[in-house]
Order: C-alpha cells, then sequence, then structure tokens
C-alpha cells in the first residue's frame, strides 16, 4: 500500500494550514504553528499531531502498525 508522507496540518487555533513531511520513524507530538505559534499536542486518543489535525494520519498507523509504543 502507499503510505503518504506529506500531511496538511491545519492549526485548531488560527486556521492556518502548513503542509509538513512527516517521519516515518517517529511520531510527532508536538508541532508549533507557523502563523500564530500555539503549540499543538494530538488530542486524546491520537498518537500525534498529524492524526489529530493533519490531512493524513501518520506513517505507522496508515500501515496499521501500533506506534509509539
Ligand atoms: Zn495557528
Amino acid at each position: 500500500m502507499t503510505v503518504t508522507l506529506e500531511s496538511v496540518i491545519t492549526c485548531p487555533n488560527c486556521g492556518h494550514q502548513a503542509t509538513e513531511i512527516m517521519p516515518t520513524d517517529a511520531c510527532t507530538y508536538f508541532y508549533e504553528c507557523t502563523s500564530c505559534h500555539t503549540l499543538l499536542k494530538p488530542l486524546a486518543g491520537d498518537c500525534c499531531v498529524f492524526c489529530s489535525y493533519g490531512s493524513a494520519k501518520c506513517p505507522p498507523i496508515q500501515e496499521q502498525k501500533s506506534c509509539c509504543a
């Protein structure tokens, strides 16, 4: 299957969108909005900011592997 590495993060605070490349071997737990500099954290039940705010889930989730174990 194809894993998407690009994810568009939408800031919940200001609505700014930024395209980021996701690392395949680690989760991105903190992400600072490039516009308003709010530090984003994953929502409850999500493993990383891409799962919570991104247009694509993080690579381990896309591959249905457990992540951040
Ligand atoms: Zn923002």
